[in-house]
């Protein structure tokens, strides 16, 4: 089912690209394989997508252990502080930067290992209880805290839009997000590059890209429900 479903998701986010003026190049979807075993990840990446995106810090490792650099990795999740030297010679991408203690420690783990990290920083944009990410009011005052640090560089911002049933629910809460992306990329700073806007997962990318989210991270749409007894 793979083939299939990543073939209508394809068409898909073509569509929308389309109606957002954009190409479907100008789109990067992640596969979003939390739970699901290596040799599915596989049949995935034979169909050509090598991007990857996990959301804990263990089951990344593991699975790097297996797949290693033959794909790109993302982390999704939220990190603990002290789990970030498993994670930081491995990870193309960090989504879930929420706190300037997470972002010193990758910075200091990242001169370790002599490299610039990438990171996205989280947006709480529905400010759900249940939900990490930051306030969009604390988005500034952040990237002030974190400008001096020379082993990261801000690529752009990342949401989990709260579960709805019709996703238009979300079109407004995508609007801000965007409008964020723009305003934050209008002033201009040493390790800050508004190229990201990481936003839509199964029930609602096409909303998202429409509104002009550039990664959008699909699990279901490609694997069908997860099963978490496995
Ligand atoms: C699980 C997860 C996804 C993918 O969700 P689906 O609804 O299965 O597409 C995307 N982003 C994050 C942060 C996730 O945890």
């Amino acid at each position: 089912m793979i083939k299939e479903n990543l073939a209508a998701i394809e068409e898909k986010i073509k569509k929308a690209a389309e109606k957002s003026g954009r190409k479907r190049e100008d789109i990067l979807l992640l596969g979003v394989t939390k739970t699901i075993d290596t040799e599915r990840i596989g049949e995935l990446m034979a169909l050509g997508v090598t991007e990857l995106g996990e959301n804990k810090v263990q089951e990344l490792c593991e699975k790097y252990e297996v797949i290693g650099d033959r794909a790109q990795w993302h982390l999704l999740g939220h990190i603990q502080k002290n789990n970030v030297k498993y994670i930081i010679d491995k990870v193309k991408l960090i989504h879930s930067a929420d706190s300037v203690r997470l972002v010193k420690e990758i910075n200091s783990r990242a001169e370790k290992n002599g490299k610039v990290q990438d990171i996205l920083i989280e947006i709480n944009i529905g400010n759900e209880e249940s939900k990490s990410g930051i306030k969009k009011e604390e988005t500034f005052e952040l990237l002030d805290e974190i400008a001096g640090f020379k082993n990261i560089f801000v690529k752009g911002l990342m949401t989990v839009a709260p579960f709805v049933e019709d996703p238009e629910e979300n079109r407004d809460l995508f609007k801000e997000m965007f409008k964020l992306f723009i305003d934050i990329r209008a002033k201009k700073r040493d390790n800050v590059s508004m190229e990201f806007l990481s936003m839509g997962m199964t029930n609602d990318y096409e909303v998202a890209i429409e509104e002009g989210a550039n990664i959008v991270r699909i699990g279901t749409g490609i694997f069908g429900a997860r099963n978490y007894n496995k």
